[in-house]
């Protein structure tokens, strides 16, 4: 049961010591009851504190954990209800569909598509996670012929999806060891799928057709001893599914009601492009844990990934590169020094315009928190003098002839504070838009 704030005080240290981080117990209790802390902050908290409000601060939303070990797909765990209060933990897991009614050929031909996807972006490889194996033909041997291929070709996780519990076991031998999700438990054969679901360790979906089923279904499911569940509760538009998948988020954060404490897989369906990427978007941002698509399509693909990848970044902790001199193609003494801040974003729209360009260069990266160019010049973290010590401290003056600096055109006014901070040094002031960098830098050039 949830412990208030008040109750949790009451179990702490009370010496407002400030070593969690929060300044006093009271503030860190509040915390604690909101679940946007962890007591284990509190290196002087009592066995009884730990063992009470550890019971008491159990995730609202179970951690599920499928796939085999070197491709694991972690899902649930998460605290809140909108982002900007903590951040979202474990991103959507996208699956494509595959079916064994396919010719197996065909097949082969897109599930290899799935392996070889991968969108680099800010740094990170945005790619495929699972793939959704479905047992349409409803028997033994195609199933099993396409979990082997699936789960051979790419490493990934699968989830498995039949009505045959023969297949559903088929499938799981050849997968022993690697925790496919099983799709799906109902109240007609729950007994019958927990039994496999334990058997072989695997998680389980449990699937009904109103909320009050599927509460009834998951208490049954964890009576049994299945402790893995995803939530499926099917509807018949995006709209629906929105309010589902929001009730079951709130029942679970808000009235810490276990029954619904699991994360949610949803499916797309539908062949309009345009739909299915507001669809999938709504999905993302409300609550999906895992999204099966129904076809595999880079153009879905696409804002969908870049969707993901930026809400579940953490919007406390913007996303940063480490601050140094960044050779951008194979820059010598006579190339030219340019100069941005550490938001990862700004860094990677920055080398990679350097690099349209063609034109070698050294790219001094000033350590500015994670803020942008105009945010850390307001914030006063990307300064005239701050840009002219991180030029002076990367040792560049002994390796170049060069004394050229680039600096963004929006804040052309500090040149003079550079020029001040680097004596010898001449400022440039660059486009005000990356996208004009490379012609920019083509033209310094002379080419
Ligand atoms: Fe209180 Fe523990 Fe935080 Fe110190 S570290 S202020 S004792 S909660």
């Amino acid at each position: 049961m949830a412990l208030t704030g008040l109750q949790i005080f009451k179990l702490l240290p009370k010496t407002n010591c400030g070593e969690c981080g929060i300044p006093t117990c009271m503030a860190f209790a509040m915390k604690l009851a909101a679940k946007s802390a962890e007591l284990a902050a509190c290196p002087y908290a009592s066995d009884e504190a730990k063992k009470t409000i550890g019971a008491a601060s159990k995730p609202p939303i179970r951690l599920v954990k499928i796939g085999p070990p070197d491709h694991e797909v972690l899902v649930g765990n998460e605290t809140v209800l909108f982002r900007h209060e903590k951040t979202f933990v474990h991103p959507t897991a996208f699956a494509v569909a595959f079916s064994d009614a396919e010719p197996i050929i065909e097949s082969c031909h897109e599930i290899a598509k799935v392996r070889d996807y991968c969108l680099e972006r800010v740094g990170e490889r945005l790619e495929l996670n699972l793939l959704l194996v479905d047992n349409q033909s409803e028997e033994v041997e195609p199933f099993v012929e396409l979990v082997k291929t699936a789960a051979g070709s790419t490493g990934k996780g699968l989830i498995l999806r039949s009505v045959n519990p023969e297949a559903l076991e088929a499938g799981l031998r050849v997968l022993e060891g690697q925790r496919p999700l099983i799709h799906a438990a109902t109240p007609e054969n729950a007994e019958q799928l927990a039994a496999l679901a334990l058997q072989y360790n695997a998680p389980l979906v449990a699937r009904a057709s109103t909320l009050d089923e599927l509460v009834a279904l998951t208490t049954r499911l964890a009576s049994l001893g299945v402790k893995d569940l995803v939530l499926d509760l099917p509807s018949d538009n995006p709209a629906a599914t929105l309010q589902y998948n929001t009730l079951i988020r709130k029942m679970a954060l808000k009235s810490s009601f276990e029954p619904l404490g699991y994360p949610v897989i949803n499916f797309l369906s539908g062949d309009d492009l345009s739909s299915l990427v507001a669809d999938a978007s709504t999905l993302i941002c409300k609550y999906a844990s895992i999204l099966v698509l129904n076809r595999m399509d880079v153009s879905l693909l696409l804002p969908l990934m870049m969707l993901r990848q930026n809400i579940y970044t953490d919007p406390q902790k913007p996303v940063q590169v480490e601050p140094k001199v960044y050779p951008i193609g194979d820059p010598g003494a006579d190339s030219p020094v340019l100069t941005t801040t550490n938001f990862s974003l700004t860094y990677f729209l920055v080398s990679g315009e350097i690099e349209n360009s063609g034109v070698p260069a050294h790219l001094v990266i000033v350590e500015t928190e994670g803020m942008s160019v105009l945010t850390g010049w307001a914030a006063g973290k990307f300064t005239g003098a701050k840009i002219a010590a991180a030029v002076k401290a990367s040792g560049l003056e002994n390796r170049i002839k060069n004394r050229k600096l680039i600096i963004p055109g929006c804040v052309a006014q500090i040149s003079g504070e550079i020029e001040e901070g680097l004596p010898g040094w001449e400022v440039l002031v660059g486009p005000g838009e990356v996208i004009d960098l490379a012609p920019y830098l083509k033209k310094q050039a002379g080419r």
